[in-house]
């Protein structure tokens, strides 16, 4: 069975599909890795850590006839128009609103895994990259928020005098709201966070955070079966933002993570609300991509908002790729483990194996996913 790991074509993008650590486990699986060349000097893996880890050093013709195809984002059409039919690509596929390319995949008879569709059961928590990324994600914004802010985190008390620790407030306390918590913590700054779901809380609290919510019988039903925040009423949310407003007036540094699945991203700050903050505060708004929890955030920009800075980076894990490849890397390679076959070695395309059933998108010259068979028609 042949691996390939290409170089990524989205020039924004640093992170590589593959590790050292990742190609030893792969070889030991059976399989035949080629690494296209410099794949992954963005994330400062040279190609001879590849080479030494068993990996074979290609070129970009070498897809034509690799059984797998290892990437981190979707393959352009360019890129898949040369997979054999067959090839089982699999990647981080972004594909709500991208019915051109999945119809594209389907008809060029790829076989096409979405690895943020992965079920989030104890089975597969090695293959979460939602979690593996977003919890990098949670630590650079505090990193990029900090980089920018003109003063000290922690509280400083010096011959000189004392100067206070910065106020920071985290809004959405899933996996990256709590690395972010933890990581402002790190540096000293006094936290604060918010979340609809009652359980964030508790993991709040545990962090050394103060929780700022509105708690009424809405938000006490607020989490889905599957862990997720529900979208909340008008009313619910108008309560939200009066809360909010007055606390932010008094932070100096507001991370936003809030994200709710398939949907826009709830809006969590008014531009008002960012106007009357102190001149030299930082916002990070980490669901930019997704529409933005801030008003005024412009995706891949930093915006000027009064006295205040409103960071919109995109691709936040590629900020910090050589550790975001890694646990990709891993992420992917539990998830190829778990098809192939222990005895022959053989790779075991079975879309009713749950983890499969749940992240293919189009297998056999079809969409196959339910949630996009809309597409197929
Ligand atoms: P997410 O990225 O979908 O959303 C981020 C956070 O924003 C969530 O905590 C959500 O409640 C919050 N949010 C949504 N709307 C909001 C609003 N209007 N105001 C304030 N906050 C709002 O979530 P996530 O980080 O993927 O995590 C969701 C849950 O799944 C968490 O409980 C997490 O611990 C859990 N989880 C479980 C597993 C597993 O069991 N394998 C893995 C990862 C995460």
């Amino acid at each position: 069975m042949k691996i390939f790991v290409p170089k990524e074509r989205d020039a924004g993008e640093t992170r590589v599909a593959a590790s050292p650590d990742s190609v030893k486990k792969l070889a030991g699986l059976g399989a035949r890795v080629v690494v296209e060349r410099g794949a992954g000097d963005a994330s400062r893996i040279p190609d001879a850590a590849f080479e030494a880890a068993g990996a074979a050093i290609g070129s970009g013709e070498d897809a034509g006839d690799a059984d797998v195809i290892l990437k981190v984002r979707r393959p352009l059409a360019e890129e898949f128009a040369q997979y054999r039919r067959g090839a089982v690509v699999i990647a981080i596929m972004d594909p709500y609103g991208q019915d051109e390319a999945l119809r594209g995949m389907a008809e060029a008879g790829i076989t096409a895994f979405a690895m943020e569709l992965m079920p989030r059961i104890t089975r597969a928590q090695t293959m979460d990259v939602l979690s593996s990324q977003a919890n990098l994600a949670g630590y650079q914004a505090v990193i990029d928020a900090a980089a920018l802010y003109d003063r000290a985190f922690p509280m400083m008390m010096t011959a000189a005098g004392t100067v206070p620790a910065a106020r920071v407030f985290v809004m959405g306390a899933g996996v990256a709201g709590l690395q972010a918590i933890a990581t402002a913590r790190r540096l000293g700054a006094v936290v604060t966070a918010t979340d609809v779901r009652p359980a964030a809380k508790e993991q709040v609290e545990s962090l050394g955070a103060k929780f700022v919510a509105v708690e009424d019988e809405e938000f006490k039903a607020a989490e889905t079966a599957a862990g997720y925040a529900k979208p909340m009423s008008a009313a619910y949310q108008a309560k939200q933002a009066e809360l909010t407003a007055a606390h932010i007036a008094k932070q100096d540094i507001v991370i936003t993570t809030a994200l709710i699945p398939g949907r826009p991203a709830p809006r969590l700050v008014s531009r008002a609300a960012v106007e009357a903050m102190k001149p030299g505060s930082v916002l990070v708004d980490l669901a930019v991509e997704r529409g933005g929890n801030v008003e005024g955030a412009v995706p891949g920009e930093i915006a000027e908002i009064g006295g205040a800075r409103v960071v919109g980076h995109l691709n936040v894990p590629g900020r910090i790729a050589a550790t975001a490849s890694l646990l990709y890397a891993r992420n992917l390679a539990a998830f190829v483990e778990t098809m192939i076959d222990k005895e022959t070695k053989a790779l075991r395309v079975d879309l009713s194996e749950e983890l499969q059933k749940a992240t293919a998108l189009t297998h056999d010259g079809r969409v196959v996913h339910p949630a996009f068979a809309a597409v197929a028609e």
